[in-house]
């Protein structure tokens, strides 16, 4: 049936455009109800169930659907709804008693043509431990697309990766013409939130290889041996997958200073992974590649820093201003916004982290969602929910900008921290 009220038509807009927005879901649904087009309404309903199987509203809606016994596109008997009535929040009637006879398979069966199945049906591992041959508890993502030209700006950060990384790889006559070894990995630092795992990821797909990404803590375990087997298990599962990237997120989690008081478990596992990385340029390592990460490099473990270890470091920083329109751009495709005025809110943004600049779009959203819910007009984001959530976000980074400052006047042993220097005397904070 064709929608004739046009705030039903708004409110299919508004939810084409945010797929994953249940409760604008349920808004949807209910109204549906209300208009007797109960075929819709329950297959909106089915939608939202499978972003939030346990979600008691959609449920509510479920069973109110069902029992309505009006044929399909029928009006429901009773008083229509006031057309210029403004929309009641998500229509939920009131929390019915819970209905033990309701019959969620026929639900589930009368949808089953709009939906995906929730569950890939098959045969069951039955050997106990579940693990076909060859998987592992890692997971690797297959060669992936993002590539470099993926990341926004970050131009530095780029040319670096180019020159110390990749182009060795790339051309491995001109590394033995130059004798420059590959040994080792590459140690990104900088504040949280700014793009670390995403230039890893960029870098696979630069060499068309796998992604391993573990955080070192997920490596760590309680029980003797068990860290040291974790890390082994961890790099031969790269070296089935080669050619791979494996990606050490939080390595100050191997302790370095902490860890020679606190712990011998951890400085095992220090020397597994010095091991794994020594061998790193033998044979049987070919094509694998290491990345590191962490927000404290001044953590991490001296014996990883050696030469041929993680001795190259690369700086990442809060996104510049291109790298802040990429992401701004890439958070708010998808959601139903009108006249932002992104050159504005770039310069606005200065000093906010990727993760900052997510949740600004995150609380935008949120606003003009829940306005619409409020007033019964459905409305799009405008660039008043933006510059206000831009006014109520700070940046995350400032903490470890203060921690960094007092590294960089102190403890610049050898030069490690010159390009942390050169920023905070650029940016007028050292
Ligand atoms: P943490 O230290 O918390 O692990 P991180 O430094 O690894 O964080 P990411 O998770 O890689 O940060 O980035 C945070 C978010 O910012 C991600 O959604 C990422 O896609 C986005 N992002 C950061 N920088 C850029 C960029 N230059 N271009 C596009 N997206 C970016």
């Amino acid at each position: 049936m064709p929608d004739v009220s046009p705030l039903i038509q708004s409110l299919r807009a508004a939810v084409e455009a945010a797929p994953a927005d249940v409760p604008l879901r349920l808004h949807l649904a209910g109204m549906l109800l209300d208009a007797g087009q109960q075929d819709d309404a329950v297959t909106q309903v089915a939608v939202a169930l499978q972003h939030a199987p346990g979600d008691s509203q959609a449920k509510a809606l479920m069973t109110r659907a069902m029992s309505m016994d009006s044929p399909a596109g029928t009006p429901p008997s009773g008083p229509p709804p006031a057309p210029a009535a403004p929309a009641a929040p998500a229509a939920p009637p009131t929390e019915p008693a819970p209905d033990t006879s309701f019959n969620w398979g026929a639900a589930a069966d009368q949808v089953k043509d709009v939906l995906p199945p929730r569950f890939v049906e098959g045969p069951l591992a039955t050997d106990g431990g579940g693990d076909p041959e060859g998987a592992s508890a890692w997971d690797v993502d297959v060669p992936g697309t993002v590539r470099l030209a993926d990341v926004g700006g970050m131009q530095e950060v780029k040319d670096r990766l180019e020159a110390a990384f990749l182009a060795p790889l790339r051309n491995p006559e001109l590394r033995k013409l130059y004798g420059k070894s590959l040994r080792g990995g590459l140690l990104l630092y900088g504040p949280p939130g700014c793009g670390k795992t995403f230039v890893a990821r960029a870098v696979a797909g630069e060499l068309g290889a796998s992604f391993l990404s573990v955080s070192v803590n997920d490596v760590l375990d309680m029980w003797i041996g068990n860290s040291e087997r974790n890390m082994h298990e961890l790099f031969e599962t790269a070296r089935r997958q080669a050619p791979c990237v494996v990606f050490l997120d939080e390595l100050d989690a191997l302790g370095g200073k902490r860890s020679r008081t606190q712990s011998a478990g951890l400085r095992n596992t220090v020397n597994q992974l010095l091991t794994e990385l020594d061998g790193i340029d033998a044979a049987a390592n070919e094509g694998v590649f290491v990345l590191a990460a962490t927000n404290v490099p001044w953590d991490v473990d001296i014996a990883l820093r050696r030469p041929g270890r993680f001795d190259r470091t690369l700086l990442v920083l809060p996104p510049d201003a291109p790298a802040r329109e990429t992401i701004l751009r890439y958070h708010l495709c998808g959601r139903p916004i009108e006249k932002v005025d992104l050159g504005k809110l770039v310069k606005l943004t200065d000093g906010l982290s990727g993760a900052d600049l997510a949740h600004l779009c995150e609380s935008a959203a949120e606003t003009a969602l829940l306005d619409s819910v409020r007033t019964g007009v459905v409305r799009m984001i405008g660039m008043k929910d933006m510059l206000d959530a831009a006014k109520q976000t700070v940046p995350s980074t400032e903490p470890w900008f203060a921690s960094a400052r007092n590294v960089a006047m102190y403890a610049n042993d050898g030069g490690m921290y010159d390009d942390l220097v050169a920023y905070l005397k650029k940016r007028r904070k050292l």
